[in-house]
């Protein structure tokens, strides 16, 4: 593939390993691609990191015509650049881009004009153990128009930024709290799909959470408020009996790259697994039977997060001894051991950027 390639006059320098946060240490460059009707996605290129420019009336910024997807590239021992499981965030992509009425990408196309930017920004990923450099695709709405339809033109565009180990104060259990006024998604809606709007919709029920000492909200379902469907937006997934369970895909939640690696993994070493709907009030009397050993929720950016308490209404669960279950560790260090390249990639879910 031939992708135009505009290089930036002047360059940054990434920022210490231990100085990294998440979102702020952008790369140089970013891939770019338009949409217009006529000549469908065209001019794949590379360009300096830059603000856009576009008329305040883009549909984007009015009606929320967006997606994105969240992965990452990392560094191994051998000085290797590897992507996990790109492909299949590009599919997720697809699928969020139908049912928000976006054109869907060419995904070998948009693979190798990734790849071409990762290895361009080599020296932006970072080495230390936990560290990566986090991709953003993201496509947006553009035609200057406040009528309500779809957009007769999109920008995709993948911007690339430096972050930091998630767990560098340590593999500590969360306190999470069960929203009972607050929905995310409901089935119907755009639950599934990764757009902006689901975020915004999750931040008002988020700061309550906050308010309370709790990091992340755990989400019920809709039509009831009885289902537990995922955890400030990650999957979520229980051990009961030992057996690994977690909500099936029920149409309002995101189908997580994370939570499928975990299943796979689990159902190799021969656990259990269980995809099915969780009441809340299953969970509260697994835990008073002892029956609810651990909890953890399964995400890219912190691919594994053990759960040490979860409130609902005057309700305390506490799971644990306030240290990571023994599951959850077992699921981190093997994921993280092959996204890292320590460990022997038998599902093909790495792909070595040359
Ligand atoms: C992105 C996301 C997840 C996690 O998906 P991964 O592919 O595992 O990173 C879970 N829930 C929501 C709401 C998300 O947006």
């Amino acid at each position: 593939m031939d992708i135009k390639v505009t290089k930036a006059a002047k360059t940054g320098t990434r920022p210490k390993d231990e100085d990294l946060g998440f979102g702020t240490a952008f790369t140089d460059h970013m891939l770019v691609m338009d949409y217009s009707v006529d000549k469908g996605w065209h001019d794949l290129r590379i360009e300096p990191y830059a603000d856009f420019s576009m008329s305040p009336a883009a549909m984007v910024l009015h009606y929320g015509q967006a997606i994105f997807e969240g992965l990452k590239a990392y560094k191994t021992p051998d000085n290797k650049i590897q992507l996990f499981r790109a492909r299949d965030n590009f599919k997720r992509m697809n699928r969020s881009a139908k049912g928000l009425c976006i054109p869907e990408l060419d995904i070998d196309l948009v693979m190798d004009g990734l790849k071409q930017l990762v290895k361009l920004e080599e020296k932006w990923i970072p080495e230390t153990l936990g560290t990566s450099l986090y991709i953003r695709p993201t496509i947006i709405a553009t035609d200057p128009f406040l009528g309500v339809r779809s957009s007769f033109t999109f920008k995709f565009y993948i911007i690339l930024c430096s972050v930091g180990a998630y767990y560098a104060e340590g593999f500590n259990p969360v306190k999470i709290w069960v929203s009972k006024d607050h929905v995310r998604a409901v089935r119907g809606g755009v639950g599934e799909f990764k757009t902006a709007g689901n975020y915004a919709a999750s931040l008002n029920a988020g700061e309550l959470a906050k308010k309370q000492g709790y990091a992340q909200v755990m989400w019920l379902d809709a039509l009831e408020m009885k289902y537990i469907e995922e955890v400030g937006a990650m999957n979520i997934f229980f051990i009961i009996n030992g057996e690994l369970v977690t909500p099936d895909l029920s149409g309002s939640i995101l189908p997580g790259i994370t939570r499928y690696s975990v299943i796979t993994l689990a159902q190799k070493w021969g656990m259990t697994v269980s995809e099915r709907k969780i009441s809340i009030d299953e969970i509260l009397s697994a835990s008073e039977d002892g029956s609810l050993t651990e909890v953890f929720g399964s995400g890219t950016a912190a691919v594994i997060s053990p759960v040490g308490e979860i409130r609902y209404g005057d309700r305390a669960i506490n799971i644990g001894d306030g240290t990571p279950g023994k599951i959850s560790m077992k699921f981190y260090d093997a994921l993280t051991a092959i996204q890292y390249g320590k460990e022997k990639d038998t599902e093909n879910w790495v792909e070595v950027i040359e």
